[in-house]
């Protein structure tokens, strides 16, 4: 690949922890040709200091490695302010003279890996102080969050494409970075056995849940503004949505998947006002207990409002009205300091029609297909069979894949993969305007309903699973959530 890659916010925490290691790993496999990297910030810092930092984010990453020095050596760094546009036509001056040195034809990727506040205001100067002029292709990353509700989102949206072509505009979500999330459609669209029973005639409920045992920690001014409804479901929870219940595409391009995937944000069943304590559950963490430490409510945390009205767990209910899902919910949590770190999503299969058989004192269990997303990758199938000696008792037997076990070394980062599409120009696994706008129009339904009253926090304590609406939610329905300590993949 052939390409000059400017990170904005190059001394942050992002691009120390993840994006310096992962475009380390593509040079280390050979999958960056000809490149160069201006990291801009704030900072004032001369080059050799610029790389000594990126060295030591990859040995910290990583552990030491013999090539850092060549690696380093692509890597410039410019002192920048990015309201001022004499700051940008400094920049496109380097840019320039580096795009000759290196021969980069051209090509340009600008991440932005800043608060999001900057997203739009350096969107806009890239184009009026001529960065974006190049003769090859010219690329913008965006990391999340991408607007905070539908009106900003449009606003911040508008002045992007002021500057970039949607085809241009990389939206950054990393769970679509993420093994297994990839593995979803092939899991579904390349064996015969799931296919046709991916549909409401055969599954009888969809669980997703990503827990955190963290708390907030030091990002509580940010928080505060977000809570886990635009942190988490908006984005990452939605996607896996999508991605569960997509239709088979045509072909295996960009456009035909994020079309089937925005089909499905379509068919959402709206949910607003009263309705929505019916379908969702919010909940926010009091002190507890996780891992014999003794942890502080979300209240008490740095930065935090002592009467704080934001929620740190959302448990939903998500409804597709469509001929493939109609009348199957798709059950979704997510929530910070709970009694786990694991995101999994359990496909559960209607009961056989008439069992004939027992497990010892309980009925059989249904059929299972676990997706191990974080933090183990893989997958488990839950299936019954004759218990060995036995009679005709049955048990539980699992099938499991685990990824982690096969492939440990091999399995890229996340964010490798995807700086590494879109070097290749391929943005299957970054989000579509209309998918981010039909997810925030789902979500500011909700918050719309959350602003008043006032809810009761805390509502559930640190180092549990939430609050107990949670689990009544899907007691309504006659079903429980799997607990994720059953579902865990043998390691190979
Ligand atoms: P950070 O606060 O650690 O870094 C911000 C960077 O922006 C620094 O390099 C700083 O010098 C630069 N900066 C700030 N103001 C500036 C100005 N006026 N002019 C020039 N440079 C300026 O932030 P971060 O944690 O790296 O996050 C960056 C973005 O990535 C945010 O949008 C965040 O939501 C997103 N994100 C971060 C993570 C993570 O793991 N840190 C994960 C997902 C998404």
């Amino acid at each position: 690949m052939t390409s000059l890659i400017m990170i904005f916010g190059a001394t942050g925490d992002l691009a120390k922890r993840k994006l310096f290691p992962s475009l380390y790993r593509l040079f280390s496999r050979n999958r960056l040709e000809k490149f160069a990297v201006i990291g801009v910030a704030r900072r004032s810092l001369t080059n050799d200091e610029f790389q000594q930092s990126v060295k030591e984010s990859v040995r910290s990453a990583l552990g030491n490695k013999d090539n850092l020095d060549e690696f380093v050596s692509h890597f410039y760094y410019q002192s920048h302010d990015v309201a001022d546009s004499s700051s940008y036509v400094s920049l496109r001056k380097f840019a320039n003279q580096i795009d000759t040195n290196y021969d980069l034809e051209g090509n340009r990727i600008f991440y932005l890996a800043m608060a999001p506040e900057f997203f739009g205001p350096i969107a806009l100067h890239l184009k009026s102080d001529g960065l974006t002029d190049v003769t090859g292709y010219k690329r913008l990353v965006i990391e999340k969050p991408f607007g905070h509700d539908l009106e900003s989102a449009k606003e911040l949206n508008k002045q992007i494409r002021s500057a970039f072509s949607e085809k241009e505009v990389y939206r950054i979500d990393h769970y679509l970075g993420k093994e297994m999330v990839r593995n979803i459609e092939v899991i579904r669209f390349a064996n015969a056995i799931f296919e046709p029973l991916w549909n409401n005639r055969y599954i009888s409920n969809i669980q997703i849940t990503s827990s955190e045992t963290l708390g907030v920690e030091e990002r509580g001014r940010y928080y505060e503004t977000s809570g886990a409804l635009r942190d988490m479901l908006q984005n990452h929870m939605m996607q896996m949505v999508a991605l569960l219940a997509m239709e088979p595409p045509i072909k295996l391009t960009t456009d035909e998947i994020r079309s089937e995937k925005v089909r499905v944000f379509r068919a959402l069943r709206t949910v607003e006002g009263e309705e929505v304590n019916q379908y969702f559950v919010r909940g926010q963490y009091g002190e507890g207990t996780i891992d014999d430490v003794q942890v502080p409510k979300y209240r008490d945390e740095p930065m935090v409002d002592e009467q704080s009205n934001t929620e740190t767990f959302v448990a939903g209910k998500i409804m597709i009205d469509n001929f493939r899902w109609a009348g199957v919910p798709f059950y979704i949590r997510t929530g910070k300091r709970m009694a786990a770190k694991s995101t999994k999503i359990v496909i559960q299969f209607k009961d056989i029609p008439m069992n004939l058989y027992y497990q010892t004192d309980k009925m059989l269990n249904p059929n299972l297909l676990v997706i191990h997303i974080q933090p183990e990758e893989g997958i488990t199938l839950h299936l019954n069979a004759k218990k060995a000696g036995g009679h005709l008792d049955a048990q539980e037997v699992k099938l499991s894949f685990a990824n982690t076990g096969i492939h440990a070394m091999n399995t890229p980062e996340g964010y490798e993969k995807l700086l590494y599409d879109c070097m290749r120009g391929d943005a299957t696994n970054f989000t579509h305007w209309d998918e981010v706008a039909y997810s925030w129009a789902f979500v500011d339904r909700i918050s719309a309903a959350w602003q008043q009253p006032m809810a009761t926090f805390p509502n559930y304590p640190a180092g549990s699973m939430g609050p107990q609406e949670a689990d009544e939610l899907l007691e309504k329905d006659g079903f429980f959530w799997w607990p994720v300590s059953d579902l865990e993949v043998d390691v190979c």
